[in-house]
């Protein structure tokens, strides 16, 4: 029986595919310390913009980067990534503005490289604040962040009833149009790594789908 070891989770899949809503289910159930990094792309997205910058200053984004320092505050169970010592009030990272530049921003490949180094150190954060694990979502998690990630899991569902949850949220979001730029892109583009396990939730609900998952987790901790 492994029950006292730490476990690490990927959860990646496209927008509104109920990436975050398992994730946060699952790290109540298993004391597991959750990471969006859906939030970190946003935060960096929201800074970058307060700096007058658009995803088309490439070369300017690589210079303002080394001037946001990194780090997290921990709220609860959900670890959140702070510049200058704050972190963003979550309404704000998740505006029209937003919605509609970050995915540009997320595929600079400089962007990238800057959050690589502290998305992995989340790891150790989530050991040093005696968590069981860790769950952290996004798009490339199970391939470049944490591939050696215990579960490894890919999110789907419809467009359209990804479409009709953001709507339901009351929140103008072109999923699909985000999901065709990050499908797209060169640098850890959004895919299925090989090996993880798909979860086709179009026609299940939130707790069918952490009941599934809660199913893995358990039959990993007691592996
Ligand atoms: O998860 P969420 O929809 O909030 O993510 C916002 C955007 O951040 C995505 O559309 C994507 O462009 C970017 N992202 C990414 N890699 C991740 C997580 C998010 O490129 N691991």
């Amino acid at each position: 029986m492994a029950t006292s070891s730490f476990i690490t989770i990927a959860v990646d899949g496209g927008a509104a595919s109920g990436k975050s809503s398992t994730s946060r289910a699952l790290s109540t159930r298993f004391n597991l310390m959750h990471v969006d990094t859906g939030a970190h792309y946003r935060t960096i997205s929201l800074a970058l913009t307060e700096a007058g910058l658009t995803p088309e200053d490439t070369a300017r984004v690589q210079q303002i980067l080394p001037g946001l320092p990194l780090g997290s505050v921990v709220e609860g169970r959900t670890a959140r990534l702070a510049i200058h010592g704050k972190a963003p009030a979550d309404e704000s990272l998740r505006t029209p503005e937003i919605n509609a530049v970050v995915a540009q921003f997320a595929a600079i490949p400089a962007v990238r490289h800057y959050l690589f180094d502290y998305q992995r150190a989340q790891v150790a954060l989530a050991r040093e604040k005696n968590f069981s694990g860790l769950i952290m979502e996004g798009r490339d998690i199970g391939s470049v962040i944490l591939p050696d990630a215990d579960l490894r899991l890919f999110l789907e569902a419809d467009p359209a009833a990804r479409a009709k949850r953001r709507a339901a949220e009351g929140r103008a979001d072109a999923v699909a149009q985000r999901d065709r730029i990050d499908a797209s892109r060169t640098t850890a583009p959004l895919t299925c790594p090989n090996g993880a396990t798909r979860i086709d939730s179009t026609h299940l609900s939130l707790e069918q789908v952490v009941e599934k998952i809660a199913v893995l987790i358990t039959a990993l901790l007691n592996s």
